[in-house]
């Protein structure tokens, strides 16, 4: 069997962040799957097989694009940003665990991408110049009660955050709990920066203070990045704010400049 299955992380959308890897493995794909809107940005090629599917299929879509590749094909798996955050790296892997044995003898390459909070933290200054985690706000496949727990205990812990998923229809109340949930363990001055688009067309990047910070300031193409306590903003004449979380901290967790 020479099958072969690469999940590839194409970035954040502009062709100029998707990696010369990236690029080679598309280029050698036999086979393309992917959620549509990722499966559009990817140049079509002559003899190329397109396999689109829903945002929520995930297992599915990793089922079908094993065995494709079972059968002896060079299959791609594409994904937003990186497919190790919050995408699909981990479902295929997981089909993989669950699935028939001769899944496991498959060639896989997890080809990284530049993922969203690093394309919005970069535009901002350096957010993440200190620990910090990521954390998803959705509540498909996690209880919403851990995703509050594991913001109080981030904030406590003084960790700079960034929001994957921070809004959808079906969860139109999240954001707002979340924010009033970090506005009791920090300080209302903690810049909130919300990237939208980030990389790509329409791109709209606004630094807020966590008091000033509303839900329906972002849509399912935010990235939220959460500053900390020692996060500072260095203004400047007539050029964008430089916003920065210092590189050392003391003992409490609080950074220094
Ligand atoms: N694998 C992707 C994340 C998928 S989860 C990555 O590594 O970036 C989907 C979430 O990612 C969105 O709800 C949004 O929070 C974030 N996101 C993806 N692309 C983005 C972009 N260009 N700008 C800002 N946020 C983005």
């Amino acid at each position: 069997m020479s099958g072969r299955i690469a999940v590839i992380g194409l970035g954040p959308g502009e062709a100029r962040w998707l990696t010369p890897e990236a690029a080679a493995e598309l280029a050698a794909a036999e086979a393309v799957y992917g959620y549509g809107p990722y499966l559009d940005r990817v140049p079509a090629l002559h003899g190329q097989a397109r396999h689109a599917s829903d945002n929520r299929e995930e297992i599915a879509r990793a089922g079908a694009a094993l065995a494709h590749a079972a059968a002896g094909a060079r299959v791609a798996m594409v994904s937003g940003g990186d497919p190790g955050v919050f995408a699909m790296a981990a479902a295929v892997i997981e089909a993989i665990e669950a699935g028939p044995a001769e899944w496991r003898a498959l060639e896989v390459s997890v080809v990284p991408g530049i993922t969203a909070m690093l394309m919005v933290a970069a535009r901002a200054g350096a957010p993440l110049g200190h620990d910090f985690c990521a954390i998803s706000l959705s509540d498909n496949l996690k209880p919403w009660e851990l995703v509050e727990r594991r913001l109080r205990l981030a904030a406590q812990a003084g960790f700079a955050m960034a929001f994957y998923n921070p809004v959808s229809k079906a969860r139109p109340w999240q954001l707002d709990r979340a924010f009033a949930i970090l506005r009791a363990e920090l300080p209302a001055t903690v810049p909130v920066i919300f990237g939208r688009a980030a990389g790509r067309a329409g791109e709209r990047i606004a630094t807020v203070s966590l008091a000033e910070a509303r839900g329906d300031m972002a849509d399912m193409a935010t990235c939220i990045i959460i500053g900390t306590p020692a996060t500072r903003i260095v203004p400047r004449e007539g050029l964008p704010d430089l916003v920065y979380t210092p590189r050392r901290a003391d003992a409490g967790g609080t950074e220094r400049a």
